[in-house]
């Protein structure tokens, strides 16, 4: 039996997992079908959203949803030949939203977010990735009064769970973001908020460290992990097998099948987001800018402005729909004024989403020896070296440094 663990998908969570396995002297196997990194984590908005413990799943999204959906290129679209498809994940996200399940998530979204700040911290150190690291903090705007007061619920919570923000209006705002359309007349500074400088570039700086550590890579499509005796098999699209001692299942919002075949399932849907980047310059940006009315950010990285966001309930299948990059442009240039719109790339990006806005993270069904870390939705970068840690722990037979139980992928 090989001694190696088998991570599949090589994306920013993938990665992270093979970094903290190999800290505890393990030899690590990547599996990966496409390129290193080239899923979700190509092209996300590169925070480090330490603050952001509210759920998506909140009675707030179910207020903004009507309205949002009128929109056919606003921050929230069901193609309606989806709709069957995603209606039993919607009737979870609804239950997930309700007052005490809203309350649990947040309670157990900000432990998670305490471990990934110090995660986070200790692998970029270890793996010398101090500068693709920013501490530029992140600024939400308001076009109203009205608008900041209706946030003031969560600002309160951000506040018991000791998150630090300030809230700013004239010559601070000013400050913060010169350039601003006038139509923002108060904003929410967030200081504790990272960014890298490029998450695709991070992502890479990671592998290489896991690669500089032993680590190994497979190129292919697992189609099934199975237990077997003492250990685990692969097996992948062009009919090779790969013998391991552990396995983890990390292939993001392509990991339902997997799950599947080992008798769990995991209700994994894609919110797909879209974005554009602009070349260098396209503004001078200070720092990333949420406009969360709108459903978008604006990020400065060391590649490009870039622009985006969107939940699109599309699935894995359908073609993209980049007229809404183009929307979030627009309005963009709307808001930065003199932002210079030529030139830029447009991407879309499957985020792995589980209707609580919680992943998964623990064993298989059917074996103590597969584990599953999948279904990060909007934080998969913020969160990846607290899931590589949490997966160490478990392997390991180690006490994790949080309760891993409210992650359990048997949950639903
Ligand atoms: C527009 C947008 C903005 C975002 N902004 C942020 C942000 O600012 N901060 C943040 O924290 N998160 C953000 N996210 C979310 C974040 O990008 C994801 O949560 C994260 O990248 C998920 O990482 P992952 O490794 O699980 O998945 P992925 O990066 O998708 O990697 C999965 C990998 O597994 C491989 N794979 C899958 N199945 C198999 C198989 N059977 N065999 C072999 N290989 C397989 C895939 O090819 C892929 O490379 C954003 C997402 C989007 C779309």
């Amino acid at each position: 039996m090989s001694d190696e663990i088998a991570i599949v998908g090589a994306g920013i969570v993938g990665l992270a997992i093979a970094f903290h396995l190999q800290r505890d002297g393990n030899r690590v196997r990547l599996i990966e079908r496409g390129g290193v990194a080239e899923g979700a984590s190509f092209g996300n908005a590169g925070a480090f959203a330490f603050t952001d413990i509210l759920p998506l799943a909140s009675p707030g999204i179910l207020r903004k949803a009507p309205k949002w959906l009128m929109d056919p290129l606003g921050p929230l679209a069901i193609p309606p030949a989806c709709l069957p498809n995603i209606a039993p994940w919607l009737l979870r996200f609804w239950r997930a939203s309700l007052p005490d399940r809203y309350r649990h998530s947040m309670e157990v979204q900000g432990r998670l977010m305490a471990y990934a700040a110090d995660s986070m911290t200790t692998m970029v150190a270890e793996a010398g990735l101090a500068d693709h690291v920013r501490s530029n903090g992140n600024l939400e705007l308001y076009e109203s009064e009205a608008e900041l007061a209706a946030s003031m619920a969560g600002w309160q919570a951000r506040e018991r769970a000791g998150i630090g923000f300030e809230h700013v209006r004239g010559a601070r705002l000013a400050e913060l973001q010169p350039g601003l359309s006038p139509r923002f007349v108060a904003g929410t500074f967030t200081p504790g908020w990272k960014s890298v400088a490029d998450p695709y570039l991070f992502a890479l700086a990671l592998f290489d460290a896991v690669m500089q550590r032993g680590g190994a890579i497979a190129r292919g499509e697992v189609v099934a992990v199975e237990p077997a005796g003492e250990g685990v098999t692969l097996r992948l699209a062009d009919g090779t097998t790969l013998a391991a001692r552990q396995a983890v299942i990390a292939g993001g919002a392509w990991s339902r099948p997997l799950a599947k075949r080992l008798g769990d399932a995991i209700p994994l849907e894609t919110e797909r987001g879209y974005n554009t980047t602009l070349p260098p310059g396209a503004f001078d940006l200070k720092r990333q800018v949420t406009f969360g009315g709108h459903g978008f950010v604006v990020t400065p990285l060391s590649t490009g402005i870039r622009v985006g966001g969107a939940v699109e309930l599309g699935g894995l299948k359908l073609p993209p729909n980049f007229a809404r990059s183009a929307a979030m442009l627009t309005k963009a240039a709307a808001f930065l004024p003199g932002l210079r719109t030529d030139g830029g790339k447009q991407w879309i990006g499957f985020r792995p989403s589980l209707p609580d806005s919680l992943p998964a993270i623990g064993a298989s069904r059917a074996s103590p020896r597969i584990f599953y870390a999948f279904g990060h939705g909007h934080l998969g970068l913020t969160q990846s070296a607290a899931t590589g840690r949490l997966v160490a722990d478990l392997a390991t037979g180690r006490t994790p440094g949080i309760d891993p139980s409210p992650f359990r992928p048997d949950r639903f």
